[in-house]
Formats: C-alpha cells, structure tokens, sequence
C-alpha cells in the first residue's frame, strides 16, 4: 500500500529498525551520514537501498528539512555506493519513489541505485 508522504516520520518503519540494526540487512556501505543495504526484492543485477541516517518520510521531506551538511553527506554517500559498486563506466538509474502515486510503500527515504545491465524504460 503505497504511502502518503505527507504524513509525520513514522518511528517503526522497516528501514527506521533496519538503522537500528533491529532487522538484519545486507549492508554494503554505511558513514555518519547514510547506510545502503540490499534491496530485498531486487529487480536488477544490482539494487541497493540508500537511506539516509536521519528520520525522513520521503524525498519531499528530506530536501525541505535536512540540514546542508546531510544533503551534501547523503548524495556523496549514494555517489560512493555506486562508483564502489563499479557501476559508473556501464551505467546506472537513481530513483526516490515518493508518495502515492510514485508506489512509496516505505516511510522512510530511500534512492534505488539500479544497475549491473542494460536498465530499460523504468524500474520499481
Ligand atoms: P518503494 O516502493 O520505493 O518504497 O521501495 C521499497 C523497497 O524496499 C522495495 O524495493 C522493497 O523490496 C524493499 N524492501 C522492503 N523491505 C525490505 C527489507 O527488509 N530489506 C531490504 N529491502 C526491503
């Protein structure tokens, strides 16, 4: 059931435990700033999850209450993911789902890095 993105931080959602290392995940990366685990169900050869330290619902969230320094750690957390994935010579897809009509399911955010093949029009 997709969320609605406007609804306050949820502190039980699955990535929230996940931060707190109450549910195992497959981490490839963490730093002060973001932590990046294996998506569950993945639709790619590669497809992690990068979520950010911070408690924040959704890409709409984050780009209007984070602080410059977690903006900055953040999107040079997800850039080290993926040049450390060795994805950058063949390519690769970002993607933050947020809200309803993006299929949002988890509230906290989250940027799909996809990539290992060639991606097609859309993925997740
Ligand atoms: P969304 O649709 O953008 O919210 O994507 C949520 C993603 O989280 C989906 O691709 C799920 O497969 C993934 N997911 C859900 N639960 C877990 C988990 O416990 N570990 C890793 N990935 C998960």
């Amino acid at each position: 059931m997709p969320i609605d993105a406007t609804l306050p931080y949820d502190d039980n959602n699955i990535f929230a435990r996940i931060l707190r290392d109450e549910i195992p995940s497959q981490r490839v990366y963490e730093d002060d700033w973001a932590v990046a685990f294996h998506d569950i169900m993945p639709q790619a050869t590669t497809h992690i999850l990068v979520i950010p330290r911070g408690a924040y619902v959704s890409w709409d969230d984050f780009s209007a209450r984070a602080s410059a320094q977690e903006i900055a750690g953040f999107v040079r957390a997800v850039g080290h993911v993926a040049r450390e994935q060795g994805l950058v010579a063949s390519g690769y897809r970002l993607l933050a789902n947020t809200g309803r009509h993006s299929g949002q399911e988890v509230p906290h955010l989250h940027v799909h890095l996809f990539g290992g093949q060639p991606l097609g029009p859309m993925l997740a």
